[in-house]
C-alpha cells in the first residue's frame, strides 16, 4: 500500500536534510555541498547517474552542466520534463577531480538512494551509465550489453522498472552515442504507459503543482 504523496514528500524533505549534513564517508571534507537530487517528489519517472560534477557541487542541484544540458534536450524530444521527473545520482558528494566512486563510497550512500526510491515510488528508474545501472540491478552486466533492456525488479517491496541506457556525458565525447541515447529515450513514454506486473493499468498522475521553494529542492511537486 502506498502512503499519501504528501505525508512521503515531508520524509524526503527529512531526508534531504540528513543527506546535506551527512558525515560517512570522507567526500564530506571536500564537497562544497551534498547533492541531493530534484525535481517531483512523486515522479513515474526517476533518472540515476553517478555523483555530481564540479556545477552540481557548485550548485547543489544535480545535472546541470553540459550532460544535464544534453539530460533536458533529451527529455524535451520526448515531451518530458525536469520537473515531472526526479533526477538523482549514486553519491550524493562529489568525488575530487570528478574520478570514479569506489566501491565504499557507494555502500556507504547507498541506503540514500534506497530511500529516495522507496520514497517518490516511481514506476521506471532510468539508471545513466555503469554505476547506476551495476547497483540498482544487482548486477556485474555492463551497461553496453544491457542498454535499452527494460527489466522488472523490486525495490522497497515495490515492483520497478529498471531502464538502463548510457550516460548522457559519454555523448558528449562520442557523437553515435547520441543517436542511441535518442533512440533509448524515445521508448521512455511508451514504458511509463505500460503497466507493471501487479497493476490493472498504469496510474494516471497530475503534473506537480507548483511549491514553494525549500533550498535544492525547489522543484520537488
Ligand atoms: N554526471 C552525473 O552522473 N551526475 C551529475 O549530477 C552530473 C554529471
Amino acid at each position: 500500500m502506498s502512503r499519501p504523496a504528501a505525508e512521503r514528500r515531508e520524509a524526503l524533505i527529512s531526508l534531504y536534510r540528513e543527506v546535506q549534513a551527512c558525515k560517512l564517508c570522507p567526500l564530506h571534507e571536500t564537497r562544497t555541498q551534498a547533492v541531493f537530487g530534484n525535481g517531483n517528489a512523486d515522479a513515474d519517472l526517476m533518472f540515476v547517474g553517478e555523483a555530481p560534477g564540479m556545477h552540481e557541487d557548485q550548485q547543489g542541484i544535480p545535472f546541470v552542466g553540459r550532460a544535464g544540458q544534453l539530460l533536458d534536450e533529451l527529455l524535451r524530444e520526448v515531451g518530458l520534463s525536469r520537473e515531472e521527473v526526479f533526477v538523482c545520482n549514486v553519491l550524493k558528494s562529489r568525488p575530487p577531480g570528478n574520478r570514479d566512486p569506489q566501491p565504499e563510497e557507494i555502500l556507504t550512500c547507498r541506503p540514500y538512494l534506497d530511500k529516495q526510491v522507496e520514497l517518490i515510488e516511481p514506476r521506471v528508474i532510468c539508471t545513466l551509465g555503469n554505476f547506476a545501472t551495476k547497483l540498482l540491478t544487482r548486477s556485474q552486466r555492463g551497461i553496453t550489453s544491457v542498454r535499452g533492456k527494460p527489466q522488472e525488479h523490486q525495490i522497497g517491496g515495490r515492483p520497478v522498472r529498471i531502464y538502463p541506457i548510457l550516460h548522457p556525458a559519454a555523448a558528449l565525447r562520442t557523437p553515435k552515442v547520441k543517436d542511441q541515447l535518442r533512440e533509448d529515450f524515445s521508448r521512455l513514454p511508451s514504458l511509463l504507459a505500460e503497466a507493471l506486473p501487479g497493476e490493472q493499468s498504469p496510474p494516471a498522475r497530475d503534473l506537480p503543482e507548483e511549491k514553494p521553494q525549500v533550498d535544492q529542492l525547489g522543484l520537488f511537486g
